[in-house]
């Protein structure tokens, strides 16, 4: 049995890996692991992006935080990147009209659907369309089009560092209506420091409202993770409790499916930010 450590050293512990498979593609190297700890799990570029036991703390994070601030049934949302399908899975309990998702890397898209079937289990519904491009060059002509635009894409190297600029942020601004939301993963406060504030800092260029808020993703480096919300109209931290209350009932009804980390306490507490992070703000 190998022992793989290298990817988990932010984490602090290694994982035992008794199934490895590797594919290059134009875009990046995967890799496929399967694992106790974390059944399968999904490497690009050698960072971990998804894996069987922890992903639906990232994928119910990075949707529901913005589409229950967003408060009304979304039109069109637009995903960016998201190749596993687990952002369309969760998107999907909100009852869109239509889903957009660009994905540059269609293998990605392929393999996840063999793979992880559960995960991308959204990708066929007949509102989804996926489109197999640059999502920087996507929203560049769009504009007043969608409810919300989430980036749910990987580290800003390769091909998502045109991802986290802020001209495609204005972009994205242009391509939303006056008061959609905007959601991005922006990376590990604590592992990525400097990439996490840059996001912060370019967004704060170009929306009124930006907000920062953490999640615990066992499998990510350091454990500690971010998304960062920005609006021109929304906040997610004005919508009263009792409000929240009940969107929050009316997708479980709907669904009839609970979540698994997201809750009306952790909606609010995820945006506490350890003094620490405040300090960085302050430079
Ligand atoms: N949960 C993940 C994380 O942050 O660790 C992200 C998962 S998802 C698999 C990331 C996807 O973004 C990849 O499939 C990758 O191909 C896609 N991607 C990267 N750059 C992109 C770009 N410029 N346009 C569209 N998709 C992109």
């Amino acid at each position: 049995m190998l022992r793989f450590t290298e990817m988990f050293n932010g984490a602090g512990f290694a994982v035992d890996v008794y199934g490895a498979r590797k594919y290059s593609t134009p875009f990046q190297e995967i890799m496929l692991l399967e694992t106790e700890a974390f059944g399968k799990i999904l490497v690009l570029d050698g960072a971990v992006q998804t894996t069987d036991r922890d992903e639906f703390v990232y994928h119910e994070m990075i949707v529901h935080v913005p589409l229950l601030t967003l408060g009304r049934k979304p039109e069109k949302i637009l995903v960016i990147g998201g190749g596993d399908g687990g952002t369309v899975r969760e998107v999907l309990k909100h009852d869109p009209e239509r889903v957009d998702m660009v994905e540059i890397d269609r293998e990605v898209v392929e393999l996840c659907k063999r793979e992880f079937p559960e995960i991308s289990s959204g990708l066929s519904d007949e509102r989804v369309s996926i489109y197999y491009e640059d999502g920087r060059e996507f929203v560049r002509d769009k504009e007043n089009e969608y409810d919300a635009i989430i980036v749910d894409c990987s580290d800003p190297t390769g091909p998502s560092a045109v991802l986290f600029s802020k001209d495609f942020y204005e972009d994205v601004k242009r391509a939303l209506k006056e008061d959609g939301v905007f959601v991005t993963q922006s990376e590990s406060p604590f592992a990525q420091r400097k990439e996490f504030l840059m996001i912060v800092s370019n967004l704060t260029k170009v929306f009124s409202t930006v907000r920062p808020y953490l999640v615990f993703i066992p499998s990510y480096p350091s454990g500690m993770w971010s998304f960062t919300f920005a609006s021109n109209g929304k906040d997610p931290l004005t919508v009263s409790p009792e409000e929240l209350s009940e969107r929050i009932k009316d997708v479980v009804r709907r669904t009839s499916s609970k979540f698994k980390y997201y809750n009306l306490e952790i909606h609010y507490g995820a945006f506490a930010i350890p003094n620490f992070i405040i300090d960085e703000f302050k430079k």
